[in-house]
């Protein structure tokens, strides 16, 4: 049987990639460090559907909690992992968001950047030789081409986030050269549904709207998000571990994961307000530095390569994330 380690698997995306893996019957390996970023209650509350699914499925998890920037923490990972065949690693675990980036740029370089670096180490050392690696769309910057596509050029991120994710790119490329690591580069756009992380939009609205508090809001709602619901994104995830799977020799891709629908700021108000039943208060504040204009997804690749086939729209989407909102006792 496979097993696939999953960094930052008590996270927002990793915990459902941790449920899928084990409903498909793999091994899994749970690695985190269950930072403070956001609360700390809802990455255990995260862990324990895991555990529920684990349970429910008889599937094998191991559960590690440590820090990336430990090499030695890493290397216990890897040992439970193991160096079969059939190994892979799903790197998910980062700092993540644009503006706190902006806050603590340094930190942003340990983890996202050194942390990478430690965790492509351990790949050479165990002999684990395929990775999928979460990159964003923050590295297209103010791409003004859109959609955006995997060859555009990627050279001028506008937050130290984009930055980090554009060298983690990078530094994936070097492990595929030097030693036979084939990788999947995931750039994941605007990632929503159940367990999204509070400080995005979405689910920040949506807290807001419930408890009739005004909605910060940046600009003049005409910058534009590729949302893309977490389901979708998972499809990507497990379709990439195929192609790694399938691959007769080491390759290395970069591929888009969004929805390839754009959505204006003015507009995911609106349709958040109709899901809540609420008109919603606005506060209007300028934009923010680091703030992208639109992002806009070219997914033919992952299409054609992943059989990637994004099936939620928004409108349904926002329906879905806010009756999970009104099911988790947040309103
Ligand atoms: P998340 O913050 O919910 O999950 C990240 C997890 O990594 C957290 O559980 C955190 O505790 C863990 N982590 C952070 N630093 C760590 C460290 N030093 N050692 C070990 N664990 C650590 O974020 P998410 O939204 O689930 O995002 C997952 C990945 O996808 C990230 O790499 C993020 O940059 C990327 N991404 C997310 C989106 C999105 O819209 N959610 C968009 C583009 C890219």
């Amino acid at each position: 049987m496979d097993t696939i380690l999953v960094t930052g698997g008590a996270g927002f995306i990793g915990s459902h990639l941790c449920e899928t893996l084990l409903r498909q019957g793999r091994r899994v390996v749970l690695f985190d460090n269950f930072n403070d970023f956001y609360s700390p209650e809802i990455k255990m509350a995260n862990l324990e559907a895991v555990c529920r699914t684990a349970a429910e499925t008889e599937g094998h998890l191991t559960v590690l909690r440590g820090d990336l920037r430990s090499p030695g923490d890493l290397r216990r990972a890897f040992l439970a992992l193991g160096s079969s065949d059939k190994s892979a690693v799903v790197h998910l675990a980062a700092m993540a968001g644009v503006r706190p980036s902006i806050e603590n740029p340094l930190l942003y370089n340990e983890v996202n950047v050194t942390g990478t670096l430690n965790l492509l180490e351990e790949c050479r050392r165990s002999g684990v030789k395929r990775l999928a690696f979460a990159s964003s769309s923050s590295v297209y910057g103010n791409n003004e081409k859109v959609p955006f596509s995997e060859t555009d050029p990627v050279d001028l991120p506008i937050s130290p986030y984009a930055a980090t994710k554009k060298a983690g790119e990078l530094l994936c490329h070097n492990y595929h050269h030097l030693y036979g690591l084939s990788v999947a580069c995931l750039r994941f756009f605007t990632v929503y549904g159940p367990r999204q992380r509070p400080d995005l939009a979405i689910h920040k609205f949506t807290r807001l709207i419930s408890e009739n508090r005004p909605l910060p809001f940046f600009g003049d709602g005409s910058t534009r998000r590729d949302y893309t619901y977490v389901t979708d994104t998972l499809q990507g995830v497990t379709g990439a571990l195929r192609w790694l799977e399938k691959a007769k020799r080491p390759v290395y891709e970069i591929f888009n994961l969004g929805e390839s629908r754009t959505v204006d700021l003015s507009t995911l108000v609106r349709l958040l307000g109709e899901a809540m039943g609420r008109e919603p208060e606005l506060s209007r504040l300028p934009m923010q530095p680091g703030d992208v204009l639109c992002t806009f997804a070219d997914i033919a690749k992952a299409r054609k390569m992943l059989a990637y086939a994004p099936e939620v729209a928004i409108e349904e989407g926002i329906e879905r994330f806010v009756e999970w909102f009104r099911g988790n006792g947040e309103e």
